[in-house]
């Protein structure tokens, strides 16, 4: 099931950053070979009573000028609107309401998303009477927090949590395949849209009638219903917040944490780059398939050894996903567009792909054999038996004898072993090791 998204809003100050620090904490995951995405704290994995969920912090936008702070927080209001499953409103209990807090309120009560308003910075009885002229904001009870001690947040959390059961209702029973389409803006997302859907155009999810909702695209291929979740169709609704990298990774989270396979589209005529990287990482950090589309190949100036240079550049720049496939089209002269679909069944099957016990533990005694597991001050990595664990993406749990002398290096060619006995093309895949005892 797809991850709840809780976005953060407010104006510059309130506490958004100590607050996301606080309930985050050190869950901020970080992947050493993934560029860029997750070291400006973007968005974090979050865990409350067992229920997992996303958290993104929408501002972050510095240096604020007092002029454009109400631009800033319509912005953020609006893209908090469009891709989360509930929003934080959250307001300075010290500083008291504003223009600007009245404003984003209006915008939220208009959307129907759950929110949840949160007063922050009291930390004492004098001042708990502050939380009651924010009832004027018209969006529900303030709840009254301190970030910087911890204080309320455990009530804080409760509340945010329960909204996702009536967010969530219509999405659980969802058994079809979806599939999220990344990339910079111009890359062509919305043309290979397009091409997707055909006659199909006109149909849309109907689930919940919500805005977010309203740019999924549902189509059929063969028979088999799927859905599309097109970021760039979010864009066209929102135009205003274009050009700010920061954003395009927030809907790029959203996107992707719906997704079961994840479409990442390349304009050749640009190369691919490092924001390419970012959107990727995305991807690959949070388990999901993925399938590499270079785009306008129509106009790429080819000659013998293009693609074979362009693959170089793309496993170069996206090294840390070199299990994903790379398909050269044209969304506007349709040239290998029928490959798309094709990609990404082949994918979607290898995301859910289980391996027996049997066979995994004959690979993995294979490889043992073929590379002797390292040794760390006279004491040697032992594996016992490995077995797949879960689906989507499949993950292998390792039976060993000490966790700390399995090393990344070693865990990589695990990895590669894994894949060169049963494929898993176009997925991550994870290992976990346990200590047997
Ligand atoms: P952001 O701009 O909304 O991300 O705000 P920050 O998290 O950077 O916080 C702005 C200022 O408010 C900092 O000086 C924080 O130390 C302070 N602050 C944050 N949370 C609290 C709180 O719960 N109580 C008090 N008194 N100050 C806080
Ligand atoms: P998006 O921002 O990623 O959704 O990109 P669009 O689908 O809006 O396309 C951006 C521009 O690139 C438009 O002018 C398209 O006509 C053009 N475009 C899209 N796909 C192709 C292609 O395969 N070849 C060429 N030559 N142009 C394309």
């Amino acid at each position: 099931m797809a991850k709840p998204v809780v976005a953060v809003v407010g104006r510059p100050n309130v506490g958004k950053s100590t607050l996301f620090n606080k309930i985050a904490g050190s869950r901020i995951s970080i992947v050493e070979d993934t560029p860029g995405v997750t070291r400006d704290r973007i968005y974090a994995d979050c865990e409350w009573v067992g229920k997992q969920f996303t958290l993104i912090d929408t501002g972050g936008i510095e240096p604020y000028s007092s002029d454009i702070i109400l631009l800033q927080m319509r912005r953020q209001a609006q893209l908090a609107i469009d891709t989360a499953d509930v929003i934080v409103l959250l307001v300075d209990g010290r500083e008291g309401m504003t223009a600007s807090d009245l404003e984003v309120a209006n915008m939220i009560r208009k959307s129907n998303r759950p929110v949840v308003l949160a007063v922050n910075k009291i930390e004492n009885k004098d001042i708990e009477k502050n939380i009651y002229e924010f009832y004027n904001l018209g969006i529900g009870d303030p709840m009254a927090i301190s970030a910087e001690q911890g204080l309320g947040l455990g009530d804080f959390l409760d509340r945010i949590v329960e909204s996702f059961d009536s967010s969530l209702v219509s999405q659980e029973e969802d058994t079809r395949l979806k599939i999220a389409v990344l990339g910079k803006p111009n890359a062509g997302k919305s043309s290979i849209v397009n091409r997707l859907l055909g006659e199909d155009r006109v149909i849309v999810s109907e689930v919940a009638g919500t805005t977010r909702d309203a740019i999924d695209s549902t189509f059929k291929y063969f028979g088999e219903e799927y859905v599309l979740i097109d970021t760039a169709g979010l864009r066209r609704k929102s135009k205003i917040y274009d050009d700010i990298e920061r954003y395009s990774i927030v809907r790029a989270v959203a996107a992707v944490d719906r997704a079961d396979v994840c479409m990442i589209v390349i304009d050749a005529n640009t190369g691919i780059s490092e924001q390419d990287a970012k959107i990727a990482g995305i991807a690959h950090n949070r388990g999901k398939a993925s399938i590499i589309v270079v785009n306008k190949w129509d106009i790429y100036e080819k000659d013998q050894g293009s693609v074979k240079k362009f693959e170089k550049d793309i496993r170069n720049t996206l090294s840390f996903m070199p299990y994903a496939p790379i398909i050269f089209i044209s969304a506007l002269t349709g040239q290998r567009v029928n490959k798309i679909m094709e990609t990404v069944l082949l994918v979607s099957n290898e995301y859910s792909k289980r391996v027996t016990t049997g066979t995994l533990n004959e690979v993995i005694g294979e490889a043992v054999l073929m590379n002797q597991p390292p040794s760390d001050k006279g004491r040697r990595l032992k594996i016992y038996y490995a077995t797949q664990g879960a689906v989507k993406p499949p993950t292998f749990i390792i039976f060993v004898n000490d966790k700390g002398l399995l090393h990344f290096s070693y865990e990589r060619f695990l990895e590669n072993q894994i894949r060169n006995a049963f494929g898993f093309v176009g997925t991550p895949i994870r290992l976990i090791a346990r200590e047997k005892k």
